[in-house]
């Protein structure tokens, strides 16, 4: 090894020789072949890197042939090379293939090893079907083989010995991004059912939940509308509600569909200038802008039940946040990106959901009021819907921004024109609606109390005057603190886009140390 941790084999990757390669892994070792440089990269990792991949032309790539070269040795594919390798900003299209067949022909042979030496009944309890790949359940087989003293080969390890973790073992689907691939996954054998969605929206959702960084990093990795589609076409409930017990929240009760549309929203600011995988069937486009997909969540930034529109709005708000009244030109301009991607190639359609642009514009409204949210929300410490008690009390305390909400809302309707086309809503609302949005967050801020109403506050305690400086964290100053945060982490992201590194330090690192 050398002071970088690296290995003949990782070297010889570099080269990107495959004569050079191919002897070095004629003389190499299981050891060797498995060693992890000090930046916790396999030799795997190196050939997935995207440098080595020439994106679209997928006939002569030359980084898939050392990728498949390396492959056909004894080389154990562990979750989290896989994990990296199948990101789409990763390798290319055909790497992502060649390393799910890979991955199929290791799980194949433990199938065989399965066969040769566990009972039928063992077999059937850890689910193993002869026509399917081994997927979740393959380290439940790998242990139970052990556990028989069935020597296992290294190849077919599913995990890293030094850390002995199944806890990545997750379903090859979570790990894909593309219809493509998925598709070709399929055909190889590894099973797609209604099952295997729910598990897949299951991992997502605990993803867009969570606020840890490595978390955060995958939401701006949303899934493709290819593979969006490709659901649809597998799958008959992805209009469905999610089974119970499988959200983070047990009081959620939205459908694939809504995260879907959650993810695209929230992975917004990743997708700026971004075109579509693909463009949206009409089928796609009725389940992504359906109005009758609704859940029991009743709020004022939509009345009527949060619809998968609801939630890409959600997921767009907070990738732009924090939300001031100065925001209205970006949301439109995100919104305005990801609609039209959308609706790409049904723009003819769109006289037929104008109530779009009523549901968009109630949405940001209330939001930029600062209205707290009394309906679910899926991304960033998901929750269910406010209790009954808490929505009333809301309503009292928020009386006066409610009823602002609704006089605003009446104002923009009487001035929007009718039957507009997407990007003549956009502009109205950048040239109006964001204007006087602006207008409204002044008009809020140079409001004086009346003296009554000074009077009334100080009879039941308040204290009005405050000596000294502001307490910390409150006011303007917070705002600023939390934009440069936000950016910061947007520009590690956007650093790990062109290197990754695992010793640069995360948002949770930092939070310890300050
Ligand atoms: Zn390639
Ligand atoms: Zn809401
Ligand atoms: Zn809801």
């Amino acid at each position: 090894m050398n002071y970088c941790g690296q290995s003949p084999v990782h070297l010889a990757i570099e080269t990107q020789n495959l004569a050079v390669i191919s002897v070095i892994l004629d003389y190499t070792d299981a050891e060797a072949l498995h060693t992890i440089d000090n930046r916790g990269r396999y030799s795997i990792d190196y050939a997935t890197r995207p440098g080595n991949h020439t994106k679209g032309a997928q006939v002569d790539c030359g980084g898939c042939k050392v990728l498949e070269l390396l492959l056909q040795s004894d080389t154990a594919l562990f979750p989290a090379s896989l994990l990296l390798g199948l990101k789409p900003s990763r390798n290319c299209i055909q790497g992502h293939k060649i390393l799910i067949k890979g991955l199929a022909e290791r799980r194949e042979k433990l199938k065989q090893l399965a066969y040769q030496t566990l009972s039928p009944a063992e077999r059937q309890g850890l689910q193993v079907h002869p026509a399917r790949i081994l997927d979740q359940n393959a380290t439940r087989v790998r242990h139970q083989l052990e556990a028989r003293g069935c020597p296992i080969p290294m190849s077919l390890k599913g995990y890293a010995e030094n850390t002995g973790s199944s806890r990545v073992q997750k379903l090859i689907y979570s790990h894909i991004c593309s219809g493509e691939v998925a598709e070709y996954a399929h055909q190889l054998g590894f099973h797609y059912s209604d099952n295997e969605l729910a598990d897949f929206v299951s991992i997502l959702a605990t993803r867009m939940s969570s606020n840890s960084v490595h978390e955060y990093r995958y939401i701006n990795n949303p899934f493709s509308f290819s593979y969006f589609f490709w659901m649809i076409d597998h799958c008959t409930s992805v209009s469905s509600r999610i089974p119970a017990g499988q959200l983070p929240s047990p009081h959620i009760e939205v459908t694939p569909a809504h995260y879907f549309m959650g993810s695209l929203g929230a992975s917004a600011n990743r997708n700026r200038g971004w075109t579509p995988d693909c463009s949206l069937t009409l089928a796609a486009l009725e389940i992504a802008f359906s109005e009758t997909n609704v859940d029991r969540c009743r709020c004022w930034c939509s009345p009527g039940g949060c619809i998968p529109l609801v939630k890409l709005l959600e997921g767009i708000c907070w990738s732009k946040r924090p939300i001031t009244f100065s925001s209205g030109r970006s949301l439109s301009q995100a919104t305005e990106e990801v609609i039209t991607g959308l609706f790409s190639a049904h723009m003819g359609k769109i006289s037929e959901y104008q109530w779009i642009y009523v549901a968009i514009i109630r949405h940001y409204t209330s939001v930029m009021l600062g209205l707290r949210h009394a309906c679910c929300s899926i991304i960033e410490n998901a929750s269910g819907p406010l209790p009954e008690e808490e929505y009333r009390e809301i309503e009292e305390e928020d009386s006066f921004l409610l009823g602002l909400l609704e006089s605003l809302l009446t104002e923009f309707e009487c001035e929007r024109r009718n039957d507009m086309r997407l990007e003549d809503f956009f502009a109205w609302m950048r040239s109006v609606w964001a204007l006087r949005m602006r207008e409204v967050g002044q008009e809020l801020a140079s409001q004086r109390l009346t003296d009554q109403q000074l009077q009334d506050a100080e009879a039941i305690g308040v204290v009005l005057r405050v000596h000294g400086p502001p307490p910390m964290g409150s006011g303007s100053n917070s705002r600023v603190v939390e934009l440069t945060e936000g950016d910061l982490w947007d520009a590690m992201d956007e650093l790990d886009k062109i290197a990754t590194d695992p010793e640069r330090p995360t948002k949770g690192s930092l939070e310890t140390h300050t």
